[in-house]
């Protein structure tokens, strides 16, 4: 069975990375994105297992001593995590899949998988950055600073990463994560993969072979 590819999708919060990846994953088959364990509170609206599996502290740090954890980070506080056996599931399917995961996690998983695909989104500017930020609930000038210094420090690794993703136009953005996603798929080493009777077929020195 092949391989799919393992992409990796970091942003600071307000880049749209979250709308960007749920169109993404619509729009191509064969690609899914991987539900990281939290022990953040559940935000309005969040569904337990679709968008995070929602743990609490104990339950979090039992994976880890597990060694469950394909990556795992604190952000802002809170624990993020990969399940190991999920990427690898959904990767052993043939499928691509996709880690919506900080910097820390993304250097992880580097480590261990060198050929993984990293990309960085960035906003289109500094002030489109903060009135995204602003938008966000509250208005309070203190909140918006902390998320900004946050967004700033995501913002700072952006080199540790293959490619970079400007959204400014949503259209235009998605079709740059389209089109790294089908280039990646079109390379020797996946068409080997996924086309492997194919090119013995074409390759045969017997006549009528498919
Ligand atoms: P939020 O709580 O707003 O959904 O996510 C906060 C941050 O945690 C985002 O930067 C997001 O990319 C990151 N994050 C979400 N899931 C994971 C994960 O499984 N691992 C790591 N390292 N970061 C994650």
């Amino acid at each position: 069975m092949s391989q799919g590819t393992l992409f990796i999708v970091s942003a600071p919060s307000g880049a749209g990375k979250t709308s960007l990846v749920r169109e993404l994953i619509e729009s191509l088959d064969g690609i899914q994105v991987s539900v990281s364990h939290t022990t953040r509170a559940q935000r309005q609206g969040e569904v337990n297992g679709v968008n995070y599996h929602f743990v609490d502290v104990p339950g979090f740090e039992a994976m880890i001593e597990r060694g469950e954890f394909f990556e795992h980070a604190k952000v802002f506080d809170n624990y993020y995590g990969t399940s190991r056996r999920a990427v690898q599931t959904i990767l052993d399917a043939g499928q691509d899949v996709i880690l919506e995961i900080d910097w820390q996690g993304a250097r992880q998983v580097r480590i261990q998988m060198p050929e993984a695909v990293s990309i960085f989104i960035l906003p289109p500017s500094r002030s489109e950055l903060e009135r995204r930020l602003a938008s966000r609930g509250t208005d309070e000038h203190a909140v918006i600073a902390q998320r900004m210094c946050e967004a700033v420090n995501e913002m700072s690794h952006y080199d540790e990463y293959a490619y970079l993703v400007v959204n400014d136009d949503f259209t235009t953005a998605l079709q740059e994560l389209q089109s790294l996603v089908i280039s990646r798929r079109l390379t020797l080493a996946c068409m080997q993969c996924h086309h492997a009777p194919l090119l013995a077929a074409l390759l045969s020195p017997e006549p009528g072979v498919e």
